[in-house]
């Protein structure tokens, strides 16, 4: 079994470009957003289920799941939020596992914003990597790309761990503070550190 890294990190800190980085660097690499969003899709796994419980004013014309009713539901009712990830969360992981299982680089990463929230992927993973960045720029970069107003992110922001309960959890940090360039050298750095370990494993 090769090595496994958990990379996580609070919202818009940078967790889909350091990824994108250490894919290119030839880390094979799981994202459960993707899989989120693949789930969620018309006829997806987890389609059934939302139907089940959230109803159709939770589902788009086409049958998938409605992403912005979603949102504004479960940021602002904690129960809903535990309802909907006790159906997601399950079937990413299974998915998660049967691709894991197929891993055949050195060492392979899996994407998780909620790792250490959720835990359950420890079983899965030799390393927690935390991707590390101040609030103004997680609110900044996450406004600017997902056209989220700063409420919004910063009650999804409420809903993760602190930075400090993050950091205390890692293996390794990736500190995104400053320019891409030096987001990718810290990977540089990681994914020589991995391949050593990879190897002495
Ligand atoms: P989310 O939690 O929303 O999925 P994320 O943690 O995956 O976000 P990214 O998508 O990598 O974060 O980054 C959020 C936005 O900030 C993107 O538009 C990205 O291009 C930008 N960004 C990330 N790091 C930097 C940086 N060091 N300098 C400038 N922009 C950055």
């Amino acid at each position: 079994m090769p090595l496994i890294i958990g990379l996580t990190g609070g919202i818009g800190s940078g967790k889909t470009s350091a990824a994108k980085f250490f894919a290119a660097l030839g880390a094979e690499l799981i994202d459960t957003d993707a899989i989120a969003h693949e789930i969620t899709q018309p006829q997806g796994a987890a389609i059934a289920a939302i139907r089940k419980i959230f109803t159709e004013k939770f589902l788009t014309e086409d049958g998938a799941l409605n992403r912005k009713e979603m949102r504004s539901l479960v940021f602002s009712d904690s129960q809903s939020r535990r309802k909907l990830e006790a159906i997601l969360h399950p079937l990413i992981r299974v998915e998660v596992a049967r691709r894991a299982a197929l891993f055949t680089a050195s060492y392979g990463m899996i994407v998780v914003p909620l790792l250490l929230e959720t835990g359950g992927y420890r079983g899965m993973i030799h390393r927690v990597l935390v991707v590390d960045c101040n609030e103004h720029d997680q609110i900044a970069r996450t406004v600017a790309r997902a056209g989220l107003d700063e409420q919004t992110v910063r009650a999804i922001m409420a809903t993760q761990l602190s930075r400090n309960e993050r950091l205390q959890q890692a293996d390794d940090v990736i500190t995104n503070d400053a320019d891409m360039a030096h987001l990718r050298q810290q990977v540089d750095t990681l994914h020589r550190k991995y391949l050593d370990l990879a190897n002495k494993s």
